[in-house]
């Protein structure tokens, strides 16, 4: 049960930069409260960074005021004349954001309301859920008092996500709260109250309006979820997951032929993301799990011996990852690289499990995975959903030799991050010729024989190897 009684905010406000602000705030007589996430998150007892302060007032004023209080003390303002807002930031991360009280009115077509100065109330009507317009007082006269119009304490106590106003003109006024609906509720683990969730499938049109940058901002959040599978099946249920990621809903589904069915991909998907965030917090290898299977659809066929086969999913799934973090505007960089790479070899390290464990078949992989081994079998070890637990042991155990026998080949070979010896250059001077496709013949001569272990990964064996491949394909080195 949350309680929180007037003396107990009263002296969680008489902490760190909370004197101050109230110090500030009284000299100019302006009213001033904490608002928002931090409030929340103080019921919650979750750590909360930056503190949102609404003043009755002019906000830039009072951070003005505050930063030369702070003077010496390394802290910074930046002002947001057009916005109305500014930041003070101190002690190098802490962010306090301050804006005069506003109320807001909404056009059709666009999230940027026009803007008056406002109330208290007009301010924490504009709020997007009950649980984020909570907001103490913090002058000094009635520092602690509590101010919930819309009973958000009660909804922190039942778990419960819902918007002060109708969700129909909330939601639709900015229809970026849509998705911070679904992201507060997976975050926080809460429930979509049944009047806010119907209004989400009612008004999913309205995304439209939204940036790829925000979408992908919150999409990013329910990934670094604790259960990020929960978001993704809210996104499904309320249509929205169609509307911004059609290739994940493309996954649902079983079909069934001659009594034979295959997975459905999508519960899969989100049962492999799950199974992963318990191993890590790294984003781009979440988002590896979320897209290994992407391509299945598309590869998706039926083959009277074998039953559903989906052959070279993860090369087209390879294929699809760049299109995709395009499309969403998340970075083209070397972490969309890694996410394509690890659904690329995904399937790699199962086929040396099912096989018998050759040296050969495990220096490649060490050789085309590098750096990123370790990621990608804990991304195999999460795709492992097997309900039978004997199955699942049996393929962990699998994994497992897989993995010794990687640590193995690398203490012996050296060949994860591998450069063969002896580089393209060398062989033209070696050979006098000029750059041309025999060159890359014979430098990939020698990286294969090193991979498949008849040579060993040395300079005096390679060049030897080399003049031997040379020799039989008709050349002969200058003198
Ligand atoms: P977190 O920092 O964990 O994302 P937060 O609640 O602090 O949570 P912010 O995006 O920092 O989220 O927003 C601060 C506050 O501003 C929110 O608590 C909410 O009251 C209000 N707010 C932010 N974005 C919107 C929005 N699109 N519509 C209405 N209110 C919003």
């Amino acid at each position: 049960m949350i309680t929180r009684t007037k003396d107990e905010l009263r002296a969680a406000f008489k902490q760190g930069i909370f004197p101050l602000i109230t110090q500030t705030a009284d000299e100019l007589d302006v009213e001033c409260y904490a608002i928002g996430g931090y409030v929340r998150d103080l019921f919650l007892e979750r750590p909360s960074k930056d503190i949102d302060i609404v003043v009755i007032g002019s906000g830039i004023r009072m951070a003005e005021a505050l930063q030369e209080k702070l003077h010496g003390q390394g802290a910074c303002i930046s002002v947001f004349q057009s916005f109305g807002t500014a930041q003070v930031k101190y002690d190098g991360e802490e962010i306090i954001e301050f804006v005069g009280a506003r109320k807001e009115s909404y056009s059709h077509d666009s999230r940027k309301p026009i803007v008056e100065n406002g109330t208290l109330q007009d301010d924490q009507n504009r709020r997007d859920f009950t649980i984020n317009a909570l907001a103490v007082c913090l002058n000094q006269n009635r520092l602690g008092e509590l101010l919930d119009p819309f009973d958000g304490l009660h909804d922190l106590e039942e778990r419960l996500i819902r918007t002060p106003l109708d969700p129909d003109i909330t939601f639709s006024d900015d229809p970026l709260r849509m998705m911070r609906c679904i992201r507060f509720a997976t975050q926080l683990n809460f429930h979509i109250d049944d009047h806010t969730f119907s209004s989400l499938t009612r008004n999913g049109e309205r995304i439209g309006i939204i940036s790829q940058e925000r979408i992908a901002d919150e999409l990013n959040k329910i990934i670094l979820s604790p259960i990020p599978s929960k978001g993704f099946i809210d996104l499904e249920r309320s249509g929205l997951l169609e509307r911004i990621f059609p290739e994940l809903t493309a996954l649902q589904g079983v079909e069934t032929k001659h009594g034979r069915g295959h997975k459905d991909n999508f519960y899969h998907t989100l049962e492999v993301l799950d199974n992963i965030s318990t191993r890590t917090d790294n984003l781009w290898l979440r988002w590896a799990a979320l897209l290994h299977d992407i391509a299945k659809p598309a590869t998706k066929r039926w083959e009277p011996k074998t039953g559903w086969t989906f052959h070279n999913h993860n090369f087209l799934g390879e294929k699809m990852v760049p299109r995709i973090f395009r499309r969403l505007k998340l970075p083209m960089n070397e972490k969309m690289k890694y996410v394509q790479k690890l659904v690329g070899l995904h399937m790699r390290p199962i086929a040396i499990a099912d096989d018998e464990v050759t040296d050969s078949a495990v220096r490649r992989l060490l050789f085309e995975a590098g750096d990123d081994i370790d990621d990608l079998m804990t991304l195999c070890e999460a795709d492992i959903t097997s309900k039978n637990q004997e199955r699942k042991k049996r393929f962990l155990d699998n994994f497992a030799l897989v993995r010794q026998k990687l640590k193995d080949i690398e203490e012996k070979d050296r060949v994860r991050n591998f450069q063969p010896p002896i580089s393209g250059e060398e062989i033209m001077e070696l050979f006098g010729l000029s750059p041309c496709r025999e060159v890359g013949v014979l430098k990939n001569a020698v990286k294969d024989a090193i991979l498949d272990g008849i040579i060993p990964n040395e300079y005096q064996a390679a060049y030897t190897y080399l003049l031997q491949q040379a020799a039989a394909d008709g050349f002969t080195p200058k003198t």
